[in-house]
């Protein structure tokens, strides 16, 4: 997939340096990277390396997988064989907790496979142990030429930053609230692990950083404080958010502020799938966050409007449905054959209110009639009324229009000036 450049709207996007994930750029002037993770066990290589697949064939641009035991760390060659049999060519990132370090370093083709690795500074041992294996992760990183991220978690905060920030707090003429306190120790925890991982000797543009909570306003209060003491691109993503519209809405209402504050380079939705349900949904919701907020397009946009008492038959919503539905499916074929069609807009109304003038402001537009209107739909292609549907067959002729419009105004890809 094509990154597409941002919009003016998120020109004033905070500075970072520029990291390097496989072919994949994050930060600086780069668009803003769609990831996700994997919820298979790693060591059976088939079933991760298919849902890897889907991953990246849905859009994520990055994919992490849970590199946990010995076997998980062996399969990790295997992963990639079979996806480069697949011919999905996507960065792969590892995510080490307790053992990366034993990991790492037991399994070399593991360490060089892999286009980052993900430390959680709370997560690499205690006490005296924790310098020394947070610092042979980073020198893997060094010796195989892979960024990290540097992912701190709520969940799994470092203790000892902690306690240091606990105690420094006590000392102060009018210490903070408890919730300031864990908020600062997160950012601490990142900025410092970063610096010792520039003082191992990893350069710091190979170095992202994270820090994630499951509340949204803390959220949006670290990333402002990481965004303002440090130059490290960052991936944002509200932690355990949760099932369903509380965990979309909950995303979106942390991520949308920051993204439109300039902060953030690279981006997951952290979702958990409904029993059954598919683990792509985190994706697509990641591209719509990024695509209603104009800072890239991935997917033709369909404006419907939300029906009410005159569209009294289902019709409206399955037609809109239907061009949703339709686009999704032929878009792998469309983005590698039509450059720029992933800005296609589209609309699809319900009556004659707001249906002609929504219509012609997207690149093709019907006009449903509603309850009591004569039964016709006019058809708008690029702000003027094209033609009238009418009868059964309305779905299927719109979508005939749709692909007309596609091939004869999206130049073939390569044909492009
Ligand atoms: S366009 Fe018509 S059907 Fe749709 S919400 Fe507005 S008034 Fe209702």
């Amino acid at each position: 997939m094509s990154q597409s450049p941002r919009s003016a709207s998120a020109l004033s996007r905070h500075p970072t340096r520029l990291v390097q994930i496989g072919r994949v750029l994050v930060g600086s002037a780069a668009p803003i990277v769609v990831q996700s993770m994997t919820n298979t066990d790693t060591a059976d290589h088939i079933a991760t390396a298919i849902q890897v697949a889907q991953l990246a064939r849905a859009g994520s641009e990055l994919v992490r997988i849970t590199v946990n035991n010995d076997d998980a760390a062996k399969a990790v060659p295997k992963i990639r064989e079979q996806l480069l049999k697949m011919n999905v060519d996507v960065p792969l990132i590892g995510d080490f907790h307790y053992n990366g370090h034993k990991l790492l370093t037991d399994n070399p083709a593991c360490a060089e496979t892999l286009d980052k690795y993900r430390i959680n500074p709370g997560n690499v041992g205690q006490g005296a142990k924790h310098d020394t294996q947070f610092g042979q992760i980073v020198e893997m990183a060094c010796r195989h030429s892979k960024p990290v991220r540097i992912g701190v978690n709520w969940g799994s905060l470092d203790q000892s930053v902690l306690a240091r920030m606990m105690d420094a707090n006590a000392s102060r003429a009018e210490p903070w609230d408890v919730g300031a306190v864990m908020r600062e120790a997160l950012v601490v925890s990142a900025l410092e692990s970063a610096q010792m991982a520039e003082e191992v000797g990893l350069p710091g543009d190979r170095i992202i950083l994270s820090a994630k909570v499951s509340s949204v306003q803390d959220l949006i209060a670290v990333y402002r404080e990481m965004a303002a003491r440090s130059d490290y691109p960052l991936h944002l993503g509200l932690t355990e958010a949760g099932m369903g519209s509380k965990g979309i809405v909950s995303s979106t209402a942390a991520l949308a502020v920051l993204l439109q504050e300039g902060i953030g380079d690279t981006i997951r939705v952290s979702l958990t799938p409904e029993p059954g349900g598919a683990r792509t949904q985190e994706v697509v919701v990641a591209q719509e966050i990024l695509q209603s907020m104009s800072l890239r397009a991935f997917t033709p946009m369909v404006t419907a409007c939300p029906g009410c008492g005159r569209t009294t038959s289902t019709v409206f919503q399955e037609l809109a449905q239907n061009v949703q539905s339709y686009v999704r499916e032929k878009m792998p074929e469309w983005r590698t054959r039509y450059d720029g069609v992933e800005n296609l807009t589209l609309a699809v109304m319900g009556c004659v209110v707001n249906g002609p003038g929504e219509s012609k402001h997207a690149n093709i537009g019907i006009s449903l009639p509603g309850t009591g209107e004569t039964p016709a739909a006019p058809v708008f292609i690029d702000g003027q009324k094209a033609m009238t549907l009418r009868g059964e067959n309305i779905a299927q002729e719109f979508q005939a229009i749709l692909d007309n419009y596609v091939a004869t105004k999206f130049p073939a890809k390569g044909l492009s000036a």
